[in-house]
């Protein structure tokens, strides 16, 4: 992919249905290549290759603790608070909550940064989480530690593309992943993370809307399999997800008979049907806690075995199976961009104001609409209050 120009190297239709739920084998398809094979003519810096080629090395004990100080001063001083990702490195889920700030999913993440007294938020994860607390605060700094932490969700759904094919269905309410560009989210109707996404597509069909979804195909299958939603999709994937493999999860689960199995729904289908429990980050963490087993095999990130095996000392957590021990980049179950963030740029980017995060303020009031419109029904949600008159008909718009 050229990321530098943030669109797929190759983008191709295969084809699609309409009209009925459809099936992944004729859906409207954006092949994606993410390798970045020419670096040196490309200047691209969002390859995976770059990305880990930009993940800082880990500090001495005597670095962190001197970093962590910094960083604990520089947040007073600045009138900032941290907000993490789980996939992120545990020294910055630990000092994020040590410091008064969050570690989540990024549904929460939003949440807690709209509504934080603090006007300057460092937001370690990847871009589209910075993007979206600016959007709901564009009048707060937000920083990042590194602004080419990107997602390959995001790269494969670029605007112009994504905007045609919204055209072609015009019957459509647009739903869209966190994952994508302001651009893309302004396009949209709804916002959904994976951690509501079931409960929003149960509502929209509940009022008879047929749905355009994007861009997690394995996610958007899984959404439509639990609802029988009238769906289409774009075909993007997480390439930490993608990887994981029900033959060798097969082979895991007989070594560890009495593991249960956690998955996130962006995980392929046949990964997904040997679960014990699927469910967004913060659904997993739930199921770790409150399910009767001391073992758990885990398909997602592994930057969640952190917090996991912090909240449960008494259970054991297995990576589930990639590719294999390859040690390609895609193989690894932990997403290069998420490995980008670290202590020592936390540190510069408080101390500088660098990587402060820009949003066209042109786009801001329409990309606005559909995170407000699933923070009101998640916070409906949450608060046992009626949703339905939050659904309104905007498909046919
Ligand atoms: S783990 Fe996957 S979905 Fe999350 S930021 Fe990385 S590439 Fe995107």
């Amino acid at each position: 992919m050229s990321a530098a120009s943030g669109r797929p190297k190759q983008a191709r239709t295969a084809g699609e249905a309409e009209g009925t739920p459809v099936s992944t084998a004729t859906l409207h398809r954006i092949d994606v290549e993410y390798e970045q094979p020419d670096e040196a003519t490309s200047g691209s810096v969002c390859s995976t290759k770059h990305a880990w080629a930009r993940v800082p090395p880990e500090p001495t004990q005597a670095e962190r603790a001197a970093l962590k100080d910094k960083i604990r001063r520089l947040l007073k001083e600045k009138n900032a608070v941290m907000v993490s990702h789980y996939y992120v490195h545990p020294d910055l889920q630990d000092l994020a909550e040590e410091t008064g700030g969050l570690v989540s999913d990024s549904l929460e993440m939003a949440r807690f940064g709209r509504d934080h007294a603090a006007q300057t938020l460092v937001v370690s994860g990847v871009r589209f989480m910075g993007e979206t607390a600016k959007i709901l605060s564009p009048k707060k700094t937000v920083l990042m530690p590194d602004l080419d932490a990107t997602c390959s969700l995001d790269l494969g759904c670029p605007i112009d593309e994504f905007s045609a094919f919204c055209d072609q269905h015009p019957d459509r309410t647009v739903v869209v992943y966190a994952n994508t560009s302001a651009a893309v989210k302004a396009r949209a109707d709804w916002l959904v993370t994976s951690s509501c996404a079931l409960d929003i597509v149960s509502a929209l069909k509940a009022e008879g809307q047929k749905i355009l979804w994007a861009p997690d195909r394995h996610l958007g299958a899984y959404i439509q399999r639990e609802t029988g939603a009238d769906m289409v999709f774009w075909n993007g994937a997480c390439i930490v997800h993608d990887e994981f493999k029900a033959v060798e999860l097969e082979l895991l689960k007989q070594d560890h008979p009495a593991a249960k199995v956690l998955v996130h729904p962006e995980s392929p289908a046949d990964v997904v049907a040997l679960a014990d429990a699927v469910g967004s980050t913060s659904a997993i963490l739930k199921a770790a806690r409150e399910m009767d087993a001391t073992e758990f095999i885990v398909a997602t990130d592994n930057g969640m075995m952190h917090k996991l095996r912090t909240l449960n000392p008494g259970k054991t957590f297995y990576e589930a199976p990639t590719a294999g021990n390859s040690a390609t980049c895609k193989s690894c179950a932990h997403c290069p961009w998420m490995a980008m963030n670290g202590l020592a740029d936390v540190a510069r980017v408080l101390e500088t104001g660098a990587n402060a995060i820009q949003v066209d303020p042109a786009l801001i009031p329409r990309a606005r609409q559909p995170i407000d419109r699933m923070l009101a029904f998640t916070a409906a949600l949450r608060n046992g209050q009626p949703t339905a008159a939050l659904v309104p008909h905007l498909g046919a718009a």
